[in-house]
C-alpha cells in the first residue's frame, strides 16, 4: 500500500526497531512508546483493520498471538504480565490503517483505557 508508513517499515523503505520477522509478520517499537515496553506486531499483507479481515486471513492471527506469546518471554514481560491493544477505526482509536496489535508491560496497566 502507497501510502501506509508500516508498509513503508516492512519494505525497509523507512527504518523501524525491528525485534522480529519472518515472511508473514514484523514486530517492531512503538516510536512514542507508551509504556517501558511497548511494540506493535503487524501482518506484512496490507489488512485495514479486524473488519477487513478476509476468511484466509484468521490463520495469521494465530502466528501472530503466537509470536506475540514468544516476544513477551523474550523481552521478560511475561510473568509479570502485560496488554494487548487493538485499536479499530475512529471510535477505537486507530490512527495507522494497517492491522497492528500494541503489546505494552513492564508497568501496572490501569483500567478502564481513557
Ligand atoms: P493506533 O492508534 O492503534 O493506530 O496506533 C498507531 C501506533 O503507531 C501509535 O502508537 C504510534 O506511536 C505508532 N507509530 C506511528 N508511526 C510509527 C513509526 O514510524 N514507527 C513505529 N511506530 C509508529
Amino acid at each position: 500500500m502507497l501510502d501506509c508508513i508500516f508498509c513503508k517499515i516492512i519494505n525497509k523503505e523507512i527504518p523501524g526497531d525491528i525485534l522480529y520477522e519472518d515472511n508473514d509478520m514484523m514486530a517492531f517499537k512503538d516510536v512514542n512508546p507508551q509504556a517501558p515496553v511497548h511494540f506493535l506486531v503487524v501482518p506484512k499483507k496490507h489488512i485495514e483493520n479486524i473488519m477487513a479481515l478476509s476468511e484466509g486471513d484468521y490463520e495469521l492471527l494465530e502466528k501472530i498471538f503466537k509470536r506475540i506469546n514468544l516476544l513477551a518471554k523474550e523481552l521478560g514481560i511475561a510473568d509479570n504480565g502485560f496488554r494487548i491493544v487493538n485499536n479499530c477505526n475512529q471510535d477505537g482509536g486507530q490512527t495507522v490503517m494497517h492491522l497492528h496489535f500494541h503489546v505494552l508491560g513492564g508497568r501496572f496497566m490501569q483500567w478502564p483505557p481513557g
